[in-house]
């Protein structure tokens, strides 16, 4: 059901993002666009850093296994909503690091004159980013709803759940993951910068 190139892309992808820590327990969940109808995504409750084929599952766009059997990740709605909102988007990433749990407790984060916010398109470093920052939510289906106009209005460069972590997206699941490197370099310089002021 699932491609292999899809499955072996996002079991690399684990594996890398297991080992920057940015997956502890069974934390984080990470998706791939198979095409209009199906969604390639890690299956609840295992660990990403040691992913195997097996736990890459696929669902519809309401986030439905198409298999009975497997059960996929509690947050794949939040996986759905940005490949149903953003035709480019190929693959989503989502991961619980020290740097957005940490900074997305304390409020709002702006980035300001970071070189690396050019990896996300803009032409210079001279300006001001918002990582929107929203509020936790147990129950997906109503944070989603939440999230939806938000998005909508302004696509981010990726957001942060409050006291969660971080979702970041791009074209292909390589291009995604540059994208959530980059990210997690602005948290944790941001980070730093707090921290010696
Ligand atoms: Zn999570």
């Amino acid at each position: 059901m699932v491609p292999a190139g899809h499955a072996g892309a996002l079991v690399e992808i684990g594996r890398r993002m297991d080992g920057r820590g940015w997956v502890p327990g069974s934390a984080g969940n990470l998706s791939a666009r198979i095409d209009d109808s199906a969604i390639a995504i890690t299956r609840s409750g295992v660990h990403k850093g040691r992913l195997t084929e097996a736990d890459i599952m696929a669902v519809d766009y309401d986030g439905q296994a198409l298999s009975a059997a497997q059960k996929p990740s509690a947050e794949t709605l939040l996986h759905c909503q940005l490949y149903r909102l953003f035709p480019p988007v190929g693959a989503v990433l989502h991961g619980h690091s020290v740097a957005a749990t940490v900074l997305s407790m304390q409020g709002p984060i702006t980035f300001s004159n970071y070189e690396i916010l050019k990896a996300f398109g803009f032409a210079t470093h001279e300006l001001d980013v918002t990582l929107p920052v929203y509020e936790n939510d147990q129950d997906i289906a109503r944070l989603a709803g939440f999230i939806e106009p938000l998005l909508k209005r302004e696509p981010p460069i990726g957001y942060v759940i409050a006291g969660h972590g971080v979702y970041a997206w791009g074209s292909s699941v390589v291009h995604a993951y540059w994208r959530l490197e980059a990210l997690e370099f602005l948290l944790s310089c941001e980070l730093e910068r707090r921290r010696i002021k």
